[in-house]
């Protein structure tokens, strides 16, 4: 699985790493687990593969990653779904199994809302203060990516019911849904904000496309993609635990 996505160019060296990190720990849970984590990576890059070319001409030039998944960008969507699996298995808790559902589904929202967002187009606009924003910028929302944001959420609460792991799907779409919103949120305020002096462009690479270091200009220093993604996961996982209580 991780050799075919590596193949495929879904992966980079260490994503593929992180995968098989990941992947073993969601297989020693139990195979629904493991079925889960490859019904969401496979419809992730197959959302990711649709289109490209549309997606990297729009946002290529302010996102931080390309199209292949790094390890920290797997581990940031990935940890906290295979931890609270292995959790659930160990403890035979049930919380932890939601916990571990409502991350993945916040994981998946937040890819949905991305990867058909951009393609889609639509002008996004500022979760906060509803200013337009460039395509691909953080915190930026539209309609479709907000839609497509739900469907992801309602995908992996239903994969979860379908495969017995997660008894409480509306539990587990809650936590997806506000998972995805404290991803905007955060990527809106306090995710770092970056700038090429030499082409007067807001990104989110530390080297700039056009091969300038870029300065940090707005949000916290450091609070880059990842680590926004491993806060709405949490989100995702906590919020899911506590509405299934
Ligand atoms: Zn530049």
């Amino acid at each position: 699985m991780v050799f075919v996505a590596r193949t495929v160019r879904a992966l980079s060296l260490g994503g593929a790493v992180a995968a098989l990190l990941v992947g073993t720990g969601a297989a020693i849970a139990g195979w629904a687990w493991a079925t889960v984590l490859i019904v969401f990576f496979v419809t992730s890059s197959a959302l990711s593969h649709f289109k490209h070319g549309t997606r990297e001409a729009r946002i290529g030039k302010i996102v931080e990653k390309g199209n292949e998944r790094d390890a920290f960008q797997v581990l940031a969507n990935g940890g906290v779904f295979a931890g609270g699996a292995l959790l659930a298995t160990a403890t035979s808790k049930p919380a932890w199994a939601v916990a571990a559902l409502g991350a993945l589904a916040a994981a998946t929202a937040d890819t949905w809302a991305t990867e058909v967002g951009t393609v889609a187009g639509g002008l996004p606009r500022s979760i906060i203060s509803f200013k337009p924003l460039p395509a691909g910028t953080s915190g930026g929302v539209t309609v479709t990516g907000t839609l497509a944001s739900i469907v992801g959420a309602a995908f992996i609460a239903g994969v979860g019911y379908f495969m017995g792991v997660g008894r409480a799907p509306a539990a587990i779409f809650a936590g997806g849904v506000l998972g995805s919103l404290a991803d905007s949120l955060i990527g809106d305020t306090l995710q770092e904000r970056r700038w090429c002096d030499g082409c007067s462009e807001a990104t989110e690479r530390r080297t700039h496309y056009c091969g300038r270091p870029t300065r940090v200009v707005g949000g916290v220093p450091g609070a880059r993609n990842d680590f926004v993604n491993v806060v709405c996961t949490l989100v995702g996982a906590g919020v899911a635990a506590i509405v299934a209580r």
